[in-house]
């Protein structure tokens, strides 16, 4: 607050809240000033919040948005930072048009950072998360069979992580088979699988609001030399960028070392993504791993590689790790075996 010159910070996305507060609800509004932290929430959350929350007062909202303003009204605030990506413009507006006599200034980057450096507690929630969507997937991926459809695989998928105590997914399953393994976020339909197809799963699970994220792809029958080379390089630049994280390296290069492999072997316009990004309490958070990345590895940052190669009509690999970056290295959080698997057609 001190470096931004700003007198209080108003925050809303369910994952800072839980993060800052240990509130668990959808929505709320946090404000912190120089005296103290209050947590706006309405008559729905009014019991959760007071159970919920630490180191702030819950106040009972009324009004919605116009009940924030008048609120922060009350504070007497000159200026104060707004959580950019908790707000949509339409009521970052009429907030700005109800407080006049406070200048509203717009965070991004430095929120973002406050939860890029995990505890052990938060690392042993994501490893339970881990834990719970790998069972879960082993289950499913003995149902692998021709005519099954990718429909019916999502849907066992979450039923088998839910079973194991996941809240939820950490985001909506991808399954795709055949040449739908090219479109890198593929939702499942109802195709069914065929002899030859590649099948490409995308999954997490959530525990204590933590997320994991891992992506299998695997080879229902025999595997063709082409999709054989094709997974191969993914698989090696997945390697390689692992086997360059460490404390002090730009992300950029981990970024590098995976997409300079597939440039090298003649896929470098087909890699249309990020190598990776971090994962905590929401699927997608800072920092990303990409070509453009400014940050540096630093010690209890949790993130993931996931290199891939599409080539649309006829499929596609993805292979995705999360790591943990440790005091000497890294350390890979999810444990299923990215060596091809070969499933009897
Ligand atoms: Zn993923
Ligand atoms: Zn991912």
């Amino acid at each position: 607050m001190r470096e931004r010159e700003i007198q209080g910070v108003i925050i809303a996305t369910p994952q800072n809240l839980r993060y800052l507060t240990g509130f668990t609800g959808e929505e709320g509004y946090l404000l912190v000033d120089e005296q103290e932290s209050s947590l706006l929430v309405d008559g729905r959350y009014a019991t959760q919040a007071l159970e919920e929350t630490h180191a702030c007062q819950p106040v009972l909202l009324e009004h919605g948005t116009k009940g924030v303003a008048a609120f922060l009204s009350s504070r007497n605030l000159q200026r104060v930072g707004v959580e950019a990506e908790g707000f949509s413009a339409a009521v970052f507006h009429q907030l700005r048009e109800s407080t006049p006599e406070s200048e509203m200034v717009l965070l991004t980057d430095e929120l973002s950072r406050l939860r890029g450096i995990k505890t052990a507690e938060e690392i042993a929630w994501i490893r339970e998360a881990v834990d719970i969507a790998e069972r879960a997937w082993k289950e499913v991926v003995a149902k692998v069979a021709v005519g099954v459809s990718e429909h019916s695989l999502a849907l066992e998928l979450e039923f088998e992580m839910r079973r194991r105590g996941s809240e939820g997914v950490a985001f909506d399953i991808i399954v795709a088979s055949g040449s739908r393994t090219s479109l890198p976020h593929a939702r499942p339909t109802d195709r069914t699988l065929e002899a030859g197809d590649f099948i490409t799963f995308d999954f997490g699970a959530r525990w204590q609001g933590y997320c994991s994220d891992e992506t299998c792809t695997v080879s229902l029958g025999a595997p063709s030399p082409r999709q054989r080379d094709i997974y191969t390089i993914v698989r090696e630049a997945h390697d390689r960028a692992i086997d360059r994280v460490k404390p002090g390296v730009p992300l950029s290069d981990i970024d590098a070392a995976a997409r300079e492999h597939i440039v090298s072997r003649g896929f470098g316009d087909r890699f249309s993504h990020g190598t990776g990004h971090g994962v905590g309490l929401a699927v997608h958070e800072w920092p990303v791993v990409g070509n453009e990345s400014k940050e540096i590895a630093e010690e209890g940052m949790v993130f993931t590689i996931e290199p891939g190669i599409y080539l649309p009509g006829w499929g596609g690999v993805r292979i995705e790790d999360m790591v943990r970056v440790t005091g000497g290295g890294y350390e890979v959080l999810t444990t299923i075996s990215k060596g091809m698997m070969i499933l009897g057609a």
